[in-house]
């Protein structure tokens, strides 16, 4: 039995959607100013939501969203960090989702 529930939402700072927040990844600045992602949720700090999409891992970068969310300068190497944990970990985490759209090169 499926029944709804409330489903807490968050905003993807790179496109701006609204989605459930387990589909989403959070990425947070901790106490001691390193950006990394918080596959788990929990850590402390600032975070950030950007849906488990490369795409959107990439427009960050390009709009400098994390910057703005985390209101910290997140430099082009974080963002190039964040992109590889994020394809590193992207199997597990996004295990059932079927997304091949990586022969786009900007
Ligand atoms: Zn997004």
């Amino acid at each position: 039995m499926v029944r709804p529930r409330k489903i807490p939402l968050r905003k993807c700072v790179a496109c701006q959607e609204m989605k459930p927040k387990k589909e989403l990844i959070r990425v947070v600045r901790t106490p001691d100013e390193a950006v990394l992602i918080d596959l788990t949720g929990k850590k402390a700090g600032r975070g950030a939501y950007l849906c488990g999409k490369v795409e959107c891992f990439r427009l960050a970068k390009k709009s400098r969203a994390l910057d703005r969310a985390l209101k910290q300068t997140v430099g082009t190497e974080i963002y190039d960090q964040l992109a590889q944990d994020f394809i590193a970990v992207e199997d597990e985490w996004g295990a059932g989702k079927d997304e091949m759209d990586d022969d786009e090169e900007a």
